[in-house]
């Protein structure tokens, strides 16, 4: 088995197995090949991680945060020399082609430990507050044990986007990868001891949706970050309310993305392709409804159609490849039901649609698709899909599709291109989503807030932003006086 890790959890700074939990396969979704056997936690795996989390967070949070920040730029260091190893893991974990894990997947998770560990100085600082005589000072300081909780699109990327800011603010981590991808996670463990990392601070445990459940009710846990479907959040976020805990809730979408008729034809095709297509359209924040305004549409679909059909689909590890599988066979038929729904409720089927004859074998292909006149009632332009499917919708005015933009339960990002940059700021504006982008689509680098709004989520990854989320402040009152009892 190419991938087989040394044992399927990594607790205290070391590989550890218990042969009485659940076993379970690993997957290469590009050829159907079984690369890793692993077991899932039990729950004596649980407390071994929690409270080897729990002893050793203490004395890291008592470090300054330079010499802590100091550690996670040495892994940040270690994560690109051997960006091409991490890469090929995370192609074999995923399925993504390689084209994309080596530009986009340990690269993002080293810049998170880059920032984090590079903030690290400035960005805990409390603040000074005048009082006449008296002040009060705040603190920022960490709330203890984390859990981190990940789906499978982007593993090594959500292992360390929970890892980095929650280690540098003093937190120690235990992280859950999706039963999908279990083996990235375990290399990010490794690679933070080897950069200095004290041993039970960053503790990955395998499992599914039954053992998620035992690391949020457990009660040494102070907060939990999900990435994962709106379901699993409500579910996640309901069990960790029981308890107060903190949470993040980084959760799905159905993104309007908006072409007015003045765009840049080919940069909008081109950020509507990227926004649908990219990791086999398996991103969260994706663009999957495509507004096209009427004047430009046949333009539009025909150049969309041409450039889509030229995409290289085919074995992940060829450099020349641009689609891989979807991440199991479970994702693909649920992606395939969704493109039936969309020919049954009376969708135009653009290009795609079905199952790549030529390379898909055992693997989990899907062809790039793309419905036109797609309207807001049909199930593809309600419901998130996350598989390559794009819906392009029609409309008239820019109010008009501000409105359908947000008749959704969702609020993760949207996007509009357009010359006229004034038209561009104000849908912005009135777009109900926590990120958005102008004239490109999917850009995130560690320097911007990312998070969602309405069942989107809540709480920010990335930015300064997140260190409020792994942290909370302590206000101390200084009185230069005597206390004046009026009894
Ligand atoms: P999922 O919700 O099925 O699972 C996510 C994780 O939660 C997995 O690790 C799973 O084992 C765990 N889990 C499931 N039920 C649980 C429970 N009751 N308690 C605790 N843990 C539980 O999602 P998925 O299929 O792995 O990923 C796809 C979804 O993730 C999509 O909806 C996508 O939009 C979303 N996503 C969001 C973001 C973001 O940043 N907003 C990023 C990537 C993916």
């Amino acid at each position: 088995m190419r991938a087989q890790p040394k044992a399927s959890h990594f607790i205290d700074g070391e590989y550890v197995e218990d042969v009485a939990g659940t076993p379970f396969e690993s997957i290469y979704p590009a050829t159907g090949e079984v690369i890793a056997r692993l077991h899932a936690a039990t729950p004596a795996i649980v407390e071994k991680a929690i409270a080897s989390a729990k002893r050793a967070q203490k004395e890291w949070a008592a470090m300054s945060p330079t010499a802590r920040g100091r550690i996670l730029k040495r892994a940040a260091e270690i994560m690109r020399e051997r960006n091409r190893e991490l890469s090929e893991l995370e192609t074999l974990d995923t399925g993504k082609p390689i084209q994309e894990t080596i530009v986009a997947d340990p690269t993002s998770g080293a810049d998170a430990f880059e920032f984090f560990g590079g903030v690290a100085a400035a960005g805990l600082n409390g603040s000074y507050i005048p009082l006449g005589q008296d002040f009060a000072f705040t603190k920022r300081v960490p709330l203890g044990v984390c859990v981190g909780i990940g789906a499978w699109n982007y593993p090594q990327q959500i292992a360390c986007w929970k890892g980095a800011p929650a280690l540098v603010c003093g937190n120690a981590m235990v992280f859950k990868p999706s039963e999908n991808t279990p083996l990235g996670a375990l290399k990010i463990a490794e690679i933070l001891i080897e950069a200095g990392l004290p041993k039970g601070l960053y503790n990955v445990i395998q499992g599914d949706r039954s053992t998620g459940p035992l690391l949020v009710n457990h009660k040494d846990v102070a907060k939990v970050s999900l990435t994962g479907s709106v379901p699993t959040g409500k579910k996640v976020a309901g069990a960790a309310a029981s308890d107060l805990k903190h949470v993040t809730m980084e959760l799905g979408g159905k993104s309007p993305l908006i072409v007015f008729d003045d765009a840049d034809l080919e940069s909008a095709i081109g950020g509507a392709m990227l926004g649908n297509f990219y990791s086999t359209g398996q991103v969260c924040s994706n663009g999957t409804r495509v507004f096209v305004q009427k004047g430009i549409k046949d333009r539009f679909l025909s150049r969309l159609k041409e450039r889509t059909e030229k995409i290289v689909i085919g074995d992940p590890m060829e450099e020349a490849t641009q689609l891989g599988p979807m991440v199991s066979k479970a994702q693909r038929d649920k992606v395939l039901d969704y493109i039936e729904k969309g020919k049954a409720e009376g969708a135009t089927l653009l290009t795609g649609g079905g199952i790549p004859n030529d390379v898909s074998g055992e693997g989990t292909y899907i062809q790039p698709t793309v419905f036109a006149d797609v309207t807001d009632d049909m199930t593809i332009a309600r419901e998130e899909i996350f598989g390559p499917v794009m819906c392009v919708l029609d409309f008239d005015s820019e109010e008009e599709v501000i409105e359908r933009g947000n008749a959704t339960e969702f609020g993760l990002s949207g996007g509009v291109f357009t010359a006229d940059i004034t038209r561009a700021h104000r849908v912005v504006d009135q777009l109900e989503a926590g990120t958005l982008w102008i004239n490109t689509y999917n850009l995130c680098p560690v320097e911007i807030p990312f998070g969602g709004s309405k069942q989107s989520g809540f709480g920010r990854e990335n930015s300064l932003a997140a260190l409020e989320h792994y942290s909370e402040l302590k206000t101390v009152y200084v009185s230069m006086g005597k206390v004046d009892a009026p009894y």
